[in-house]
C-alpha cells in the first residue's frame, strides 16, 4: 500500500517551503508530503489520489489565497478525501475566520503563523490529527473476523466488546455476506458454531464469552502483583484520571474495569462540551488518548474483569475478582459510574441484543443503514444517538415521554435535531410492548396523555433512559442513598453526627466514603454532576485526598 499522504497548500511560495521542510522533516518517513500552491491545483492532486485509491492522512492548507481560499478549499476536498484530517493554517488576524470554520465546515484544527519552534506549536498538533486519523484508518483487511447472525444476541455482545476495547475487527453477517460461509467452511465449521471468531493466525474459537476471547487476544485480565497503593474499580473519565494522577505522582496504581476503558463517555458518538477539544471528541477518542497517558506513567489494567467484593483487613483493603483471586491495597477508589436502567415492557427482555438495544449506539450504527431506526429517551445521550443514527438510517425517530426535550437535553443538541431532516422526536410517547420472533419487528407506542396506541414495524429500537449505579457488591459496608449512590465525606453527617463505626478523630475526607481508605468519585457518588469533566476532576481531587490518607496510616 502507498504511503498515506499529507497535501500542503499555501500561494506564498516562502511559506510553503518552510512549512514543507518542516512537516517532511518530522513526518516524511511515515507519510508522503506533497504540496500544492493553489487550491484548484490541490484539488487535482486529490483527484489523482482518489482515482488510485491511495490515503490521504492529512489537508493543511493556508487560509488567505486568491480564487479559493483555504475554507473553500477544505469543504470541497471533503468530497474527494472525506477521511483525512484537515487543518487551517492562519494569521492571528484570521482566527475568527478558522472558529467559524469549525463550526460550519468541521475542520479539525486551526494553527497561527509563525509555527516556530516546530517541535512545540506543529508537530505536537499534527501528531495528534495523524493519530485520530491511524485510528480511524481502515487499511485492506488483515485482522480479526467475527461471523454471525445479525439478530444473535451473543453476535451483539462481543461486537459491543470488540468496538468498546478499540480492537479492530470484521464483520461478516451470514445471511449477507457470502464470503462468511466460505470462511466457516474453510475452518470446517458450520452454522451451529456461530458466532465464530476467526483469528489473523488461522485459527478460531466458536461462541467466546468476552473474557475468553480477551484472553486469547492477549488482554490482561490477571495482576502482576498482588499488592497496590491504589485500586481503582472502573475506568471511565473518573476512574481513568483517578489512575493518571496517581500514577504520576509515584502511586502502584490498579486499575480494574469490568466491560472497556471510557465507561458511559466511551459510548458517546461525540462530546461536544469537554474543555480543549473545540470540535468535540468521541468518546472512543477520548478513551483511547486516556489510556495511553495512564500506561505511560506505569498503570495497570485489568479488562475485563469485575469486582465483586470488598473487605478490610487493617490497614489493607481487598477486592475479590469475578474470577475469585483477590487484591490487596492500601487505598481504593471506586469509580464505578452507573449504567442504562432497564426498561421493563412485555417482550423486551427478550429481544434485548436482537433488535432491542441499551446504548450500543457506536456499536450497531452500521447495521441500521438505511433503516427506520427509534431512540428511547430525552437527554444528551439519546440526542447524540440520534444524531450519529441519522447518519446511517433513513429515519431516525425519537420516543420522549415529556412534551418536550428543552427540559432534559443541552440546546446545542436541540439545535443540531433541529436542524437535521430525518430526525423526528415524537413528544408525550412511551414504548409500552415490543414484538418479534427471533428479532425486532414491531412497537406498540401509547400517547402519555391521551393513550392512544399505535403499532409500527421497525427492527432497531435503542434505548437511552437514564442510568443507575450498579453499587450491591457494596452494600451493608459502604453507605449508599435510597438509590446506591454512594454517600462521601459531608454527606455522612447524620445531624452533626459520624457515620457509624468511624473511629477516627478526623471526619472523612471531601470524597472519602464511611470507610477510611474508600474513596468514591464520579457518577456513582452521591450528589455527583454526572458528565466528563467533572468525573475527571472528582479523579484527580480524590488522589489528593488518598495521599493525605496515606500519610496518616504509613
Ligand atoms: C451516550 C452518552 C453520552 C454522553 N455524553 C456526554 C457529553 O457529551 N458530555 C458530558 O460531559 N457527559 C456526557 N455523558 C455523561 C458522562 O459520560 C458520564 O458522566 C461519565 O462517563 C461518568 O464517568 P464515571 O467514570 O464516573 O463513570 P462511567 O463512565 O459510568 O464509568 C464507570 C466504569 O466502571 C465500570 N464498572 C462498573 N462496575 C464495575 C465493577 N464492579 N468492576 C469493574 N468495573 C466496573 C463500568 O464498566 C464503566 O466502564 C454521556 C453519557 C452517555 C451514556
Amino acid at each position: 500500500m502507498a504511503k498515506p499522504a499529507i497535501l500542503l497548500v499555501d500561494d506564498d511560495p516562502d511559506v510553503l517551503r518552510a512549512i514543507e521542510r518542516d512537516v517532511r522533516r518530522h513526518f516524511g518517513g511515515t507519510y508522503r508530503v506533497l504540496r500544492a500552491s493553489s487550491g484548484a491545483q490541490a484539488l487535482d492532486i486529490l483527484t489523482q489520489l482518489a482515482l488510485r485509491h491511495e490515503p490521504v492522512a492529512l489537508l493543511l492548507t493556508d487560509q488567505r489565497m486568491p480564487e479559493m481560499d483555504g475554507v473553500e478549499f477544505l469543504e470541497q476536498a471533503k468530497e474527494l478525501s472525506p477521511q483525512a484530517k484537515r487543518a487551517l493554517l492562519t494569521a492571528y488576524a484570521d482566527t475568527d475566520a478558522a472558529i467559524r470554520a469549525i463550526n460550519s465546515v468541521g475542520i479539525d484544527y486551526y494553527l497561527v503563523k509563525p509555527w516556530d519552534p516546530p517541535e512545540e506549536q506543529l508537530y505536537p498538533v499534527l501528531q495528534d490529527l495523524l493519530d485520530d486519523w491511524l485510528a480511524d484508518f481502515n487499511p485492506p483487511f488483515e485482522g480479526l473476523r467475527l461471523i454471525g447472525h445479525r439478530w444473535s444476541a451473543m453476535a451483539h455482545e462481543l461486537k459491543d466488546f470488540l468496538t468498546r476495547n478499540l480492537i479492530p475487527y470484521q464483520w461478516l453477517d451470514v445471511e449477507t455476506h457470502t464470503e462468511a460461509l466460505r470462511l466457516l467452511e474453510l475452518a470446517n465449521l458450520d452454522a451451529s458454531h456461530l458466532p465464530v471468531v476467526l483469528l489473523p493466525d488461522g485459527t478460531s474459537l466458536s461462541q467466546p464469552t468476552p473474557a475468553q476471547l480477551a484472553e486469547t487476544l492477549g488482554l490482561r485480565i490477571h495482576a502482576d502483583l498482588s499488592f497496590y497503593d491504589l485500586i481503582i474499580v472502573g475506568s471511565g473519565p473518573s476512574g481513568l484520571a483517578g489512575a493518571v494522577y496517581g500514577a504520576s505522582e509515584g502511586l502502584r496504581t490498579m486499575l480494574i474495569e469490568r466491560e472497556a476503558p471510557g465507561g458511559q463517555a466511551g459510548t458517546s458518538s461525540r462530546i461536544e462540551n469537554y474543555l480543549g477539544f473545540p470540535s468535540g471528541l468521541s468518546g472512543a477518542d477520548l478513551a483511547r488518548r486516556a489510556v495511553t497517558q495512564a500506561r505511560r506513567f506505569g498503570v495497570e489494567l485489568l479488562t475485563p474483569q469485575e469486582v465483586t467484593s470488598v473487605r478490610v483487613d487493617g490497614p489493607y483493603r481487598f477486592v475479590t475478582l469475578a474470577d475469585g483471586s483477590e487484591l490487596s491495597c492500601s487505598a481504593l477508589l471506586i469509580a464505578t459510574g452507573v449504567s442504562y436502567r432497564k426498561l421493563d415492557i412485555p417482550g423486551l427482555e427478550r429481544l434485548t441484543g436482537s433488535g432491542v438495544y441499551y446504548g450500543a449506539a457506536m456499536t450497531e450504527a452500521l447495521s441500521c443503514r438505511d433503516s427506520d431506526v427509534f431512540v428511547v429517551g430525552g437527554a444528551n445521550s439519546a440526542g447524540q444517538a440520534a444524531m450519529y443514527f441519522s447518519r446511517y438510517a433513513r429515519t431516525v425517530t425519537m420516543l420522549v415521554r415529556g412534551d418536550s426535550l428543552a427540559k432534559s437535553m443541552s440546546q446545542y443538541l436541540i439545535d443540531q435535531i433541529q436542524q437535521t431532516g430525518n430526525i423526528t422526536v415524537q413528544t408525550c410517547t412511551s414504548v409500552v410492548e415490543v414484538h418479534g420472533e427471533s428479532n425486532l419487528e414491531t412497537i406498540t407506542l401509547a400517547n402519555t396523555q391521551t393513550g392512544e396506541r399505535q403499532t409500527l414495524p421497525t427492527s432497531a429500537l435503542f434505548i437511552f433512559i437514564g442510568a443507575m449505579p450498579r453499587t450491591e457488591w457494596l452494600a451493608d459496608f459502604v453507605l449508599r442513598d435510597e438509590q446506591g449512590f454512594l454517600l462521601t465525606g459531608p454527606d455522612l453527617d447524620r445531624d452533626g453526627k459520624r457515620p457509624s463505626g468511624w473511629k477516627l478523630q478526623r471526619a472523612p475526607f471531601l470524597l472519602e466514603t464511611n470507610v477510611p481508605g474508600i474513596f468514591a468519585a464520579g457518577d456513582v457518588r452521591h450528589g455527583s454532576v454526572k458528565r466528563v469533566a467533572s468525573g475527571v476532576g472528582e479523579g484527580a481531587v480524590a488522589i489528593q485526598f488518598i495521599h493525605r490518607y496515606l500519610s496518616e496510616v504509613r
